[in-house]
């Protein structure tokens, strides 16, 4: 019967798909493993937050019946439905991308993390909706290393100027509902990643001297991971290599 043949293909779909995700995992682990070793680092100082941005919620509940509970998303308008859609699965949301103060509440609501804070408006503006929920919203300081060229789905890279870190990290500390986890930083276009990663390091180290526990460095994607880790990385964000390129 047609209906009964329909199923079957888009079971051997997903199994594939499970398959592909799978094999993917494995690799990046792997790398990441592997960057942490030639850095004399243990390989379990780095976490995975996987990125899921343009991919469905099915994409989701592999990633959480293959061990990942960390994941990313930069839009609200998609990480919402998202989160709601996966609820009960004890997933943790990394909020990563540029972050409008009007949609604060919203990313407060599903987020664990938001790894973008840039400006003080947005720390305010976090605080009131993380007491409104109840809840503590672990944010990081997101750094400019230099370079304000626009990334892919034409969402600005963001970030505070180096200068503005300790302003923002005593902010952040002090609001009621907010944890200070670190710094997050995306490498410049058209540069060396590694030399920026180790500014970004420069920072969190200068920063734990005021903030001790402020100790998540979030850096390195697909294709910088093992820069980001020889950096000191505690955090990797990697979406295409695990789930594909994104058209
Ligand atoms: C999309 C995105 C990532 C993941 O990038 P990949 O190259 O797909 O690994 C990491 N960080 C941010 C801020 C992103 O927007």
């Amino acid at each position: 019967m047609a209906g009964d043949s329909e199923d079957r293909a888009d079971e051997q779909a997903s199994d594939a798909r499970r398959g592909q995700i799978s094999e993917n995992l494995a690799a990046v682990r792997e790398d990441i493993a592997a960057a942490a070793r030639k850095a004399s680092r243990d390989p379990s100082e780095v976490s995975l937050i996987a990125v899921t941005k343009t991919y469905p919620a099915s994409d989701v509940r592999v990633l959480a019946e293959l061990g990942v509970l960390d994941v990313g998303e930069n839009r609200d308008q998609e990480a919402a439905p998202k989160a709601r859609a996966t609820a009960g699965l004890g997933l943790r949301w990394h909020f990563i991308g540029q972050l409008q103060t009007n949609k604060a509440s919203s990313v407060a609501e599903y987020a664990d993390f938001v790894h973008s804070v840039d400006r003080i408006r947005l720390v305010a503006a976090l605080s009131r909706s993380a007491v409104r929920y109840d809840k503590e919203l672990t944010c990081l300081v997101q750094v400019d290393l230099g370079n304000a060229e626009p990334m892919d789905d034409n969402a600005a890279r963001g970030g505070a100027f180096p200068d503005q870190v300790p302003e923002l990290a005593d902010a952040i500390a002090a609001a009621p509902g907010l944890n200070l986890g670190g710094l997050m930083a995306v490498a410049p276009l058209g540069a060396e990643p590694g030399p920026a990663f180790e500014r970004l390091h420069t920072l969190a180290m200068r920063l734990r001297t005021t903030h001790p526990s402020a100790t998540m460095i979030s850096a390195g994607m697909s294709g910088d991971l093992g820069e980001a880790v020889a950096a000191g990385a505690t955090h990797v964000r990697i979406g295409s290599a695990i789930l594909g390129i994104r058209r």
